[in-house]
């Protein structure tokens, strides 16, 4: 039985600590496609100032500071919100994270979104922590 059968309550506060710790975002197809289709940046963009590759996976380069290339300081926020890659968009979901309730706890401690809003089901987590 898992530690959520009775959900987990979340609400994106965005405060911008899932874009600014050191991690990589791992960038997938589909994302390349919907950040092609949602914004003005174009594959040349992309791959001249934006992407990178580690052990084969393309990711987002970061800003040498941990911070994601695409996070604005400037608005505290994601340049590319509504074209965000599923890693982004799935987050705190992972199955990474959900393996056992200490790793929950450990790598959501600061994520001010945890516990507060929308109660996810037991079957909504599972179909975002099976999204990646
Ligand atoms: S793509 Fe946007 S939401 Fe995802 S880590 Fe980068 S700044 Fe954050
Ligand atoms: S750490 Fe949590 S609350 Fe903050 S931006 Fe990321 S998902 Fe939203």
């Amino acid at each position: 039985m898992s530690f959520y059968k009775d959900g987990i309550k979340f609400e994106c506060k965005q405060c911008g600590n899932c874009c600014n710790i050191s991690g990589y975002v791992f960038v997938f197809k589909e994302d390349l496609n919907r950040i092609l289709e949602l914004t003005d940046f174009t594959m040349n963009d992309l791959q001249t100032s934006y992407l990178s590759t580690v052990d084969g996976y393309t990711v987002f380069r970061d800003k040498g500071t941990g911070a994601c290339i695409f996070w604005d300081e400037a608005i505290k926020g994601c340049k590319i919100y509504e074209a965000r890659p599923t890693q982004c968009r799935t987050f705190p979901f992972w199955k990474t994270l959900l393996y056992n309730e200490s790793k929950w706890k450990e790598g959501t401690s600061d994520c001010a979104g945890v516990g507060s809003g929308r109660l996810y089901s037991e079957e909504e987590i599972d179909e975002l922590k099976n999204k990646m």
